[in-house]
């Protein structure tokens, strides 16, 4: 019998190829409901673009299992966050994920009347007092535009005050200060229960993207080394490769980042974490493989 809980994280496909991928009979949610998770998170994107598909994807999950939606303050007036928040109890969603957003590329600020998380979870309590469960952000490395750790931490705490619930985390490779982090959170009065957010390390050049792109996250070297001996040159963004090894170091890079996965998902474990939340990049096959090596599936 699992003792933590397994979530997955789906992103709203741009294409209808991608939606009948997604959420098609026999399509990837459907696979990843029978592997039984306790609840599946869609993402919100910037500026809210996409916010009609994320309720499509969210209708869907809402079929066999609990949804949660990621909810962002990214170019949103409180009168259309209040629309939308409406719209998605009357859709059966009662489980969000209040984040700040990422910046838009070119601006500094959200560009809407709340600037912070923090404010988001006070608004969504204030407007629809217990109607949701609001889980939050954590950043165990720190977020990349924090002052320090510290500070993150006390934000982090406003928000528990505030009436937020749950953690779901940034992804962290650096275990050590994974651990340091549970610990400081709970020495500053933070009770919330901790779901672990797993990148799957599946593709070299997402990898990189994932770690440096947004999040200045530490790669440990035995990642550095996966990708290393796996290089693909003259380097693994580009689309036309000179390796004539390119395929092979693909396969193999697979193999050993879902090895390095599951390990990461036993230390989580080891964390005293609630749950494990795979970021499953709409993607079934790798996912469940991965869930089921590190013992989260029957
Ligand atoms: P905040 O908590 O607001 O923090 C942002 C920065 O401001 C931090 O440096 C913090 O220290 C500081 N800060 C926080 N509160 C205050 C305050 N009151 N006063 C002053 N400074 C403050 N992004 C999307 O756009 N869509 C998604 O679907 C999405 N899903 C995600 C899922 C997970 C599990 C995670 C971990 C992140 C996700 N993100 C998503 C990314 C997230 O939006 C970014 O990391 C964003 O840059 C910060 O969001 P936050 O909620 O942590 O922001």
């Amino acid at each position: 019998m699992r003792k933590t809980t397994l979530s997955f994280e789906v992103f709203p496909p741009k294409t209808d190829a991608g939606m009948e991928k997604l959420c098609g009979a026999g399509g990837v949610l459907d696979r990843l409901c029978a592997l039984r998770p306790d609840y599946i998170s869609c993402t919100y994107g910037a500026g809210g673009t996409n916010v009609g598909r994320n309720l499509e994807v969210l209708d869907k999950i809402r079929e066999k299992t609990t949804g949660m939606t990621h909810f962002t303050c990214i170019g949103n007036t409180r009168e259309g966050m209040r629309r939308q928040l409406q719209t998605y109890l009357e859709h059966g969603i009662r489980h969000v994920l209040a984040l700040r957003g990422d910046l838009l590329p070119g601006t500094s600020g959200t560009g809407g009347d709340l600037n912070y998380a923090t404010e988001l979870v006070a608004f969504i309590r204030d407007s629809f007092g217990d109607a949701f469960t609001i889980a939050v952000a954590g950043s165990p490395e720190g977020h990349i535009e924090s002052a320090s750790v510290e500070a993150d931490i006390e934000y982090l705490r406003q928000k528990q005050d505030l009436g937020a619930t749950h953690i779901m985390t940034q992804l962290c490779w650096d275990m050590d200060q994974f651990r340091r982090w549970m610990d400081a959170i709970r020495a500053a009065g933070i009770w919330m229960p901790v779901d672990a957010g797993v990148m799957p390390v599946l593709d070299q050049a997402a990898t990189i993207n994932m770690a440096l792109s947004r999040n200045g996250c530490v790669m440990p070297r035995a990642l550095c080394e996966i990708i290393s001996r796996n290089w693909i040159f003259p380097n693994p963004f580009v689309k036309d490769p000179f390796d004539a090894d390119a395929e092979a170091k693909k396969a193999s890079f697979k193999s050993a980042g879902m090895a390095y996965t599951v390990s990461q998902i036993a230390q989580y474990l080891d964390c005293d974490v609630a749950g494990i939340h795979l970021y499953a990049l709409n993607k079934y096959d790798d996912v469940a493989r991965i869930a089921a090596d590190a013992g989260l599936t029957d």
